[in-house]
């Protein structure tokens, strides 16, 4: 196992974890009460082992269970979570644990802000994505009937605990989606774990855990130098988003996985950075090679209108007067906010998708 810190918080990567997690809250001084807050599929697999922990060492935890998937992630899911709590008696010394995906993880950490005005949040990722991406950075929130995450708080977790032993049940689409979120921090911020992913072939524990590590490092990095997202220089992690979440959009949300559109938003802001940025053809030719080499699409299928991308994008409130803030790479390895993108460029790049 190792330890890394991020903000204010403790993040452990290992084997056998979920059984310490009773122990884990322990040494960190929460106390009280708590309530484990999951999904229905992961619950089924994973609650009933972090709950014994919890029971064994002192606690006495309540299991709050929604149905699994984005639907769930509401203002009305929170309120009802939030009763569910007041209704069991945790107070003001509780604590909240997210056991599951990025959806649990996002609704159980909102809930931990609002929560007498905000308690403590232990994350317990259940999916590659949320370890290397969602699980850092402290943003928290729901989704409106308008559009995904407007609604939310930035609340650091006290404690994320990784246990790469629940990524074995985790389908095979799902455990490749968090391949485009590393595929996507090498892209802006490390040419070395680039070429580590070129040679990457089926993996084992321990190249995983240290792949884990060096996401959450480079995440964590940058998230340091402007965490309530207010520099720009967080926007960086946001390479491949604007067209990605159009794409989301167009498919209605449910044709694509959140890491199979953001694949196809890196494609798409790969050309954007070859013609404007001075990417090489051949930097961009490898990044799309690395991307098919999770299984993740590079194409767009035929049956997805590009008008309905475009104007998704145009529904995105980045776009201000005929331009749009857009991340570039000039190179693998770096990423730049840049003003000058136009509406053409995007068109052109997905034009060619
Ligand atoms: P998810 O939480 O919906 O999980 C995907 C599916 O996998 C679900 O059906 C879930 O039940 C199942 N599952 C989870 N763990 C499993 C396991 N170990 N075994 C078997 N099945 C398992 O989705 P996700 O892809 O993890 O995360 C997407 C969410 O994360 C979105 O809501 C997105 O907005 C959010 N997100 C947040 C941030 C942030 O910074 N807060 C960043 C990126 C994404
Ligand atoms: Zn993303």
């Amino acid at each position: 196992m190792t330890a890394l810190r991020a903000g204010a918080g403790r993040i452990l990567i290992g084997e056998r974890l979920l059984p310490q997690t009773g122990d884990k809250c322990r040494t960190l001084g929460l106390l009280g009460r708590c309530a484990i807050i999951s999904d229905s599929n992961v619950a089924q697999l994973f609650a009933a082992c972090v709950s014994k922990s919890l029971v064994s060492s002192g606690f006495r935890p309540i299991l709050i269970t929604i149905r699994a998937g984005e639907k769930s992630k509401t203002l009305e899911q929170a309120g009802a979570i939030c009763d569910g709590m007041i209704a069991a008696g945790l107070d003001r010394q509780s604590f909240v644990i997210g056991l599951g995906g990025g959806m649990i993880g996002d609704i159980s950490g909102f809930v931990a802000a609002i929560y007498h005005r905000s308690i403590p949040h232990v994350q317990i990722p259940t999916t590659l994505l949320a370890m290397v991406d969602s699980s850092i950075g402290g943003k928290t929130g729901v989704d409106t009937r308008d559009g995904k995450n407007l609604i939310g708080a930035f609340h650091q977790p006290s404690l994320v605990i990784d246990d790469l032993d629940v990524l074995k049940t985790l389908p095979r689409r799902h455990f490749n989606q968090g391949f485009a979120e590393i595929v996507k921090h090498a892209v802006i911020a490390d040419a070395k774990m680039f070429g580590t992913l070129q040679r990457w072939h089926a993996a084992d524990a321990a190249a995983l855990q240290r792949l884990i590590r060096s996401n959450i490092r480079i995440k964590s990095k940058i998230v340091a130098k402007d965490e309530r997202d207010l520099t720009g220089e967080r926007a960086l992690l946001n390479f491949g988003h604007t067209v990605g979440h159009a794409i989301e959009r167009a498919g209605d949300y449910r044709q694509f996985l959140h890491g199979e559109a953001l694949s196809l938003g890196i494609v798409a802001a790969c050309a954007v950075s070859n013609k404007s940025a001075g990417l090489p053809a051949n930097q961009r030719d490898a990044i799309v090679r690395l991307l098919a080499q999770f299984g993740l699409p590079t194409r767009l299928p035929k049956n997805i209108a590009r008008e309905k991308i475009l104007k998704a994008l145009k529904f995105d409130k980045k776009f201000e007067s005929g331009k749009i803030r857009f991340v570039v790479i000039p190179r693998i390895g770096k990423a730049l906010r840049t003003n000058d993108v136009t509406l053409h460029d995007i068109r052109e790049a997905i034009g060619q998708l």
